[in-house]
This record gives structure tokens, C-alpha cells and sequence, in this order.
């Protein structure tokens, strides 16, 4: 090794050392959505890293150690609360052994805390299948959602590097402009989908339902979680001949093949939505993401 590159290694820690207040704030994400709003509000103010993708389902996640390693890295860890990662997080995050983003610490942050949640059970019963007892966790497929989150999440922020409080809330104030004025553009876009009958693969997009006002006929998992049966599917094929639906959704991550069928037996088009940031190519930021799922929505279901 040369004296070179010796100073070269040296140097970078050090610089970091020497004015923290221009590191970047790292960003820990768990879904690809959060991810992405984080980018929006802290620019070059953070550095995010995202664990999941959005081909992967986020409720089945293994806390490798790679993940492990960023988590222990982090400044603010961002993820969807409403036990969507329950099967992962709480291990991740204590294996993680930082104490910066444990729960209930200002490094830790759940976007559904910030919503109102809707399939919230009466009575909880986990012979029901994966039943999420805090409500219906994919609380990122109706804008609005995303809207209060970034108020929630641009707060957050200030309060954990303060530093560049001003910037924060500089880049909040501008996407929350720009966000309005793109929901009052799908609103009027999706407005012929307004009580248009569907069928969902998952329990994924209730938040979406109840955005465009959706109606949600049948699902073809039999309980959250669970894969679809023959006899269930001959079910749902016998609420259909009374009902017909527009279209059969289901999420990028998920595989097809019950929507697929449901296609060639019930000539029901099939439409896979994003659901997340990368789940399709025209997903390729949060704007894209509703620009995208309400054209694909159009383009199967648009007229009656
Ligand atoms: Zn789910």
C-alpha cells in the first residue's frame, strides 16, 4: 500500500469526524415506499437504504445479516408499523444492538401510527389466518395515507437531526404542494372507477378501495396469507355469476396463478398493480406509483 492510498483511507472517516453536521442522516427503510418519501424529504440531507424490494413480500422477510448490519448503522429507521413486519423487525432491530432506532425511540418510526386504519378486527381469532390485529397494514396504496405520513415523517426528521431542521421543512412544504396537486390529478383521472365491483387477490388494497371507492366483492386468499384452494376459488366463481366484477387485482410481489385463473375461467381481466415503488416500471417514484396504478386500473376497469 502506497502512502497514497493510505492517506486516502484515513482521510475519509476523518472528514467525517471532523463536521458531523454534514454527514448524511442514514435512513433505514423497510419498504420501498418509505424509502421514497424519505428521499423526497431529505434530499441530500440523508443517505436511505431500503431492505426489501418490491418483488418481495414484505410480510415474509428474513432478518439476514446483511440487513442486520445496516439496521445497526442507522440514524432513523422507517418502516410500516401495524405488525406488517412483525415476523422480522423486532429481531432485526435487536440484533441490531443500536439503541438509536429501538420502538418508542425518536430513531424509530411507524408510518400507520399515522393514519386511520381501517379492518381493525372486532375480535381477534389467529385461526383466522394472518390477521393483522392493528388493521390492514398496506396503508401505502391510498395517497392520502402518504400525504399525513410525510407531515409525520418531515417532523421527524427535524427532530432527529436538527441541524438542518430549515431544510426539512423547506422540502416538506414543497412536496406536500406538489402531492396535493397530483391527487387532485388522479382524482379526476379515476373518477369512472367510482363503485366499480373487484376482486382481490390479497387483503392488500383496502386503502385503495376506500380511496376511489372500489367495491371489493371477493377475495380469492381464503384468509390472509394463505394461498388460495380450488374449492374456495369455485366459491368465489359462484358469488361472480351473481355479481360480476370489473377486474382480479393483485400485487407485483404476488404470484399470479389465482388471478391468472380466474382470468381464463370468469374472462375477468387481470391487473397487477404495483403496490409499491419498483413494482412496475412506470413505479418508479411515489408519483409514478399512483400515476401507474390508476392507469392500469383504467385501462381494465375504466368503463361500465
Ligand atoms: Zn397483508
Amino acid at each position: 500500500m502506497n502512502r497514497k492510498t493510505l492517506f486516502a483511507l484515513l482521510a475519509a472517516p476523518l472528514a467525517l469526524l471532523a463536521n458531523p453536521a454534514d454527514a448524511a442522516l442514514r435512513v433505514f427503510a423497510c419498504e420501498p415506499e418509505w424509502g421514497a418519501l424519505a428521499e423526497e424529504l431529505g434530499g441530500n440531507l440523508v443517505e436511505v437504504s431500503v431492505a426489501t424490494t418490491a418483488l418481495q413480500d414484505p410480510h415474509q422477510i428474513q432478518a439476514k445479516p446483511s440487513l442486520i448490519a445496516r439496521a445497526r448503522n442507522a440514524d432513523l429507521v422507517v418502516c410500516t408499523g401495524a405488525e406488517l413486519e412483525i415476523g422480522w423487525l423486532p429481531v432485526l432491530l435487536q440484533q441490531s444492538g443500536n439503541a438509536k432506532v429501538q420502538a418508542g425511540q425518536p430513531g424509530n418510526f411507524a408510518a400507520a401510527d399515522y393514519v386511520r386504519k381501517l379492518d381493525v378486527p372486532g375480535q381477534l381469532d389467529r385461526s383466522q389466518g394472518d390477521v393483522h390485529a392493528a388493521g390492514n397494514p398496506h396503508i401505502q396504496t391510498d395517497p392520502r395515507n402518504i400525504a399525513q405520513v410525510a407531515t409525520a415523517l418531515g417532523t421527524r426528521l427535524q427532530q432527529v437531526d436538527p441541524a438542518h431542521a430549515a431544510d426539512y421543512a423547506k422540502r416538506q412544504a414543497d412536496f406536500a404542494q406538489r402531492w396535493q396537486q397530483a391527487m387532485t390529478r388522479w382524482n379526476t383521472q379515476a373518477a369512472p372507477l367510482k363503485g366499480a365491483p373487484v376482486v382481490s387477490q390479497h387483503k392488500a388494497f383496502t386503502y385503495l378501495y376506500d380511496w376511489l371507492g372500489l367495491k371489493e366483492v371477493a377475495v380469492l386468499e381464503p384468509k390472509p396469507g394463505v394461498e388460495p384452494t380450488a374449492s374456495h376459488l369455485q366459491g368465489v366463481m359462484s358469488t361472480l355469476k351473481g355479481t360480476p366484477v370489473r377486474m382480479v387485482i393483485y400485487a407485483a410481489y404476488q404470484d399470479s396463478r389465482a388471478s391468472d385463473w380466474l382470468n381464463t375461467n370468469a374472462g375477468v381481466p387481470a391487473v397487477k398493480l404495483p403496490f409499491t415503488v419498483g413494482g412496475t416500471e412506470g413505479a418508479k417514484d411515489l408519483f409514478g406509483l399512483f400515476d401507474d396504478t390508476v392507469a392500469r386500473l383504467l385501462a381494465a376497469g375504466g368503463k361500465k
